[in-house]
C-alpha cells in the first residue's frame, strides 16, 4: 500500500469550506482503492495566522512542507490584508520557495456545463494552458522611492532568464507532445516590450527544433483573448508568462463555465520539491461560510494531484466522478445557475465514487 503524505492549506475564505470536502472525497478514493491511502497534515495559515503573528506562514514553513508528496491548497486574500501581504507571504513564497515553475492550468467544458461562448461546442474548447511560474513580472524586483512626495516613483522589474524560459517553454512543448493534437501556442508581447519577449520568442524557436512532431504558433496576448473566444477550436496547448498566464487563465475558466470549477497544478516537473494543487479562483469573500462554493474546482485539481503521484486508476475515477455530477443541472451550485449547495456535490461525488 502507497502511504501519500499531504499537507493540506486551507487558507482564507471558501478555501476553508472546500479543501475539508476534499479531503473528504480523497478519504473516499482511498476506502475504495485499497492500494493507497492519505496522511493528512493541515497548516492553518493565512489571514488569521497573519492576524496572531504578523506573517502568513511562519519562517520556516517551507521544513514543515518539504517531504510532503504533494500539498492541496485553498485560497490566500483577506479584505483587511493587502493582496500583495497575502500573495507573496503564502502562495508565492511556497511556489517560488519550491521552484514550481510550471503553473498548469487545464480548461474544458464539463458535461453539463454551458459556456457563456454561444455556439460553442464542448470538443471546441479543449486547452492545456501553461503559465511561468518562478520569475517574469513576478519577480519582485523594484522598489519605491520618495513616498508621499509629488516626486514618487515606483518600478515593478520582468525579469526572464534563459534558464527558465528554455525549461517552461520545453515542459509545455513536452505536454503538447503528449496530446493528440500535438500542438502549442507561444503567447508574446514582443512588439511593445523589446527585450525580455524578443528572448522568450527566439528561445521558443530553437525548442521547437526538439520537437519536430509538435506544431506551434506565436500569439501576441492582446490577440489570444479575441481568438479564445472567436476561435477556441484553434487553441490545445498554450506557453504564456507569468501575468500574461494569469489573465489569460482567468479568461479561459470563465469561458469554460465558472472560475469556481477550474484546476491548477504549480508543479515542480523535476520533483524536487511537492507540487502544489489548488482551484483558480480565490477567496470569494462574498460567499463565504454561506456552504455555497462550487467544490469542483478543488476536486478538479486533487484530479490533478493524483495524476501527478502516478494513481492512474484513482485520478481516472475520481474525474469520471465530477464528469457525472456535472452532467446533473440539480447539482450545480449557483455559480452555474444552480441552486445546490456545496455539500450536495460533495455527497453526489462520494456517492459515484462507491458506485
Ligand atoms: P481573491 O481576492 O482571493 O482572489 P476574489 O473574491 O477577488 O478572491 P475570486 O474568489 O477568484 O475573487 O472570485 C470572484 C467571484 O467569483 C467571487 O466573488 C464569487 O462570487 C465567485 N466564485 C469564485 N469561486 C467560486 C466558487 N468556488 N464557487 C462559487 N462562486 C465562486
Amino acid at each position: 500500500m502507497k502511504k501519500y503524505q499531504i499537507a493540506l492549506i486551507p487558507g482564507d475564505g471558501i478555501g476553508k469550506e472546500v479543501i475539508p470536502e476534499c479531503a473528504r472525497v480523497l478519504k473516499t478514493l482511498a476506502k475504495c482503492y485499497s492500494k493507497i491511502s492519505f496522511d493528512f497534515q493541515e497548516f492553518d495559515w493565512g489571514g488569521d495566522y497573519y492576524r496572531q503573528h504578523g506573517v502568513m506562514m511562519p519562517e520556516d514553513g517551507l521544513d514543515a512542507l518539504r517531504n510532503k508528496d504533494a500539498i492541496l491548497f485553498g485560497s490566500a486574500g483577506d479584505p483587511d490584508i493587502p493582496d500583495h501581504i497575502t500573495l507573496w507571504g503564502l502562495r508565492l513564497k511556497i511556489c517560488q520557495g519550491f521552484d514550481q515553475y510550471a503553473n498548469v492550468r487545464p480548461t474544458r467544458i464539463l458535461p453539463g456545463i454551458k459556456s457563456p461562448l454561444r455556439q460553442c461546442e464542448p470538443h471546441q474548447l479543449d486547452w492545456v494552458i501553461v503559465r511561468e511560474n518562478s520569475e517574469g513580472e513576478y519577480s519582485g524586483v523594484g522598489g519605491r522611492a520618495h513616498q508621499g512626495h509629488p516626486t514618487e516613483v515606483a518600478t515593478d522589474m520582468s525579469i526572464l532568464t534563459r534558464v527558465g524560459v528554455e525549461r517552461v517553454q520545453r515542459f509545455a512543448f513536452n505536454l503538447a507532445q503528449s496530446r493528440p493534437r500535438k500542438h502549442l501556442t507561444v503567447i508574446t508581447k514582443s512588439n511593445a516590450q523589446r527585450h525580455g519577449m524578443v528572448m522568450w520568442d527566439e528561445i521558443a524557436v530553437q525548442i521547437a527544433k526538439e520537437f519536430p512532431d509538435v506544431t506551434w504558433d506565436k500569439e501576441l496576448v492582446d490577440a489570444a483573448t479575441a481568438r479564445m473566444i472567436n476561435r477556441p477550436e484553434s487553441i490545445d496547448t498554450v506557453v504564456a508568462t507569468n501575468l500574461h498566464g494569469d489573465i489569460l487563465t482567468d479568461l479561459a475558466a470563465a469561458l469554460a463555465g465558472s472560475l469556481g470549477i477550474a484546476p491548477t497544478g504549480n508543479i515542480d516537473p523535476e520533483r524536487r520539491y511537492p507540487s502544489m494543487f489548488e482551484p483558480i479562483h480565490g477567496s470569494a469573500f462574498d460567499i463565504m461560510g454561506k456552504g455555497l462554493a462550487n467544490p469542483i474546482g478543488t476536486f478538479w485539481s486533487a484530479v490533478m494531484m493524483l495524476e501527478h503521484l502516478g494513481e492512474k486508476d484513482a485520478t481516472k475515477c475520481l474525474m469520471t466522478a465530477i464528469e457525472k455530477v456535472t452532467t446533473n443541472p440539480a447539482l450545480h451550485t449557483r455559480d452555474l445557475g444552480g441552486t445546490a449547495m456545496m455539500k450536495d456535490v460533495t455527497e453526489a461525488i462520494i456517492k459515484e465514487i462507491h458506485l
